[in-house]
């Protein structure tokens, strides 16, 4: 879905609640009660839709890719938050008797809040804020990155279910039943979309299941996992893109990590990684069998060169960062007339180059960026810093080349930066970040 037609679905199933309930519930009360309201329906609505945005489905995220996506999920997370906890406390109406009174159908006069609302609503409130603040300070939690993922996903589940409750109970417009059929439309949605992730994907995925081939190290601290299918035909990608990967685990396993694919599409099917010892899963990739079991979820990711018309290509990288560009050019290399390329690729030190054998071997101009160069070094040394960027990329951004970026967020920080400051349009520059921050 392109990104305007998503922006306006997202914010017509958003509105939806407040447009139901101002058209057909009246009269209209004092102002902050009515801007509560808004805010507690428009919010509540925001909270079911993140099981979709969240859920990776490809009808979501296939325009604007899953890096956007997560940030759309974490933003809007962060404004539905606000949104759900300002609103108790903007109403001015006066509580008032848990019977309807036969003079105030409309329920305009008094705030009905009976015990289950009450305690629907409290629970619900304390639990919006912990899951938003421990999604925000995920990083400095004591916990697995699977076990924070579980508890954000049940927690979310959980809240969605007090949510109704406390709309249906105290809700003004939320008792009329055109809108109470919105709310278990949407909760439909929210409950399928978990059904799709936590149950009919495994299942597709074992389907189609494929074996760890060879562990080797590529670099320091890193891991080239190749991997082939097993009774099917592979996966069909774009040089560039990304997939979730279960290695030695089960299909079901809530142990899946991102990387982005190394290899070429095509060839004999096999699909290569590059994985950096990052966390307490990348540091075991070492001891992987080969001969164990494996699962692909994917492709995903938006940094592909495939109908993209400019003249050249710039690709600049940060370590395991390189895996994705990797791809790009071993792809290029096997184009009747490839285009003009260069590589701008940034290591702390000469042990963590990747394909480091190969890389000349690519057709393309490499310029090594080293922290800690070795004695002689006659290449670039420090980052890759805006003034890096400008210096050596000048010629490409001129001529109008395509800008590839994937590495460490201080390294894209300061590519982006380099790039604006040669006036290269966004339009030019594709980027992968390798975590969703
Ligand atoms: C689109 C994308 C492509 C990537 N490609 C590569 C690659 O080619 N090579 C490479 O070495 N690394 C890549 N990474 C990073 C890699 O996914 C993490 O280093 C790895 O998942 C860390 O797992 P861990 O258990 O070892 O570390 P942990 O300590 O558990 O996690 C470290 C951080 O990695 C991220 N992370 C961990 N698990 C997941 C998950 N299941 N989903 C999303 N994020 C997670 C979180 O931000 C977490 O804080 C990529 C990341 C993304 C988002």
């Amino acid at each position: 879905m392109p990104a305007r037609l998503l922006i306006a679905a997202y914010a017509t199933l958003v509105g939806m609640p407040v447009a139901l309930g101002w058209l057909l519930v009246g009269p209209a009360r004092a102002w902050p009660d009515e801007l509560s309201s808004a805010l507690a329906l428009a919010g509540f609505a925001a909270l079911l839709l993140e099981f979709l945005l969240s859920g990776r489905f490809r009808a979501v995220t296939g325009g604007i890719g899953i890096a956007q996506s997560m940030r759309w999920h974490q933003r809007l997370a962060r404004a539905l938050t606000l949104a759900l906890l300002v609103h108790p406390f903007l109403y001015t109406t006066p509580t008032g008797p848990q019977v309807l009174r036969p003079d105030d159908l409309a329920r305009a006069g008094v705030l009905h809040l009976d015990a289950h609302a009450l305690v629907t609503g409290a629970i619900g409130w304390l639990l919006l804020g912990v899951l938003t603040l421990t999604a925000i300070g995920r990083d400095s939690l004591p916990w697995r990155y699977e076990s924070w993922r579980l508890m954000h996903g049940l927690g979310a589940a959980l809240l969605a279910v007090l949510g109704l409750g406390h709309a249906l109970r105290a809700g003004r417009y939320s008792a009329h039943p055109v809108v109470v059929a919105y709310w278990c439309v949407l909760l439909a949605l929210a409950v399928l979309s978990l059904v799709a992730v936590y149950g009919l994907r495994p299942i597709r995925l074992a389907r189609r299941p494929w074996r760890i081939v060879a562990v080797t190290p590529a670099a320091e601290r890193c891991w080239q996992v190749v991997l082939e299918p097993v009774g099917h035909a592979g996966l069909r990608f774009r040089a560039g893109q990304f997939a979730w990967v279960r290695l030695d685990r089960p299909a079901w396993s809530m142990r899946e990590h991102p990387f982005s694919i190394a290899s070429a599409p095509g060839g004999d099917g096999r699909l290569a990684f590059l994985i950096k010892e990052a966390g307490d899963f990348t540091r075991t990739v070492g001891s992987l069998r080969p001969g164990a079991r494996a699962f692909v979820e994917g492709p995903h990711g938006t940094l592909s060169v495939e109908g993209r018309g400019e003249p050249g290509l710039c690709l600049i990288g940060g370590g395991a960062g390189v895996a994705p560009l990797l791809s790009i050019l071993r792809a290029r290399r096997r184009t009747p007339a490839p285009r003009p390329a260069m590589l701008v690729y940034g290591n702390r030190h000469e042990g963590q180059i990747l394909a480091e054998d190969e890389l000349p071997t690519l057709g393309v101009e490499v310029i090594h960026v080293l922290q800690e160069p070795p004695p002689g070094w006659a290449g670039e040394t420090g980052m890759i810093t805006r003034d890096l960027v400008a210096r050596r990329c000048a010629r490409a951004a001129a001529a109008g080349w395509l800008f590839l970026l994937c590495g460490p967020p201080p390294m894209m920080r300061e590519a982006r930066a380099g790039l604006a400051a040669m006036g290269v349009p966004a339009r030019r520059i594709l980027e992968e970040g390798f975590a969703y921050d």
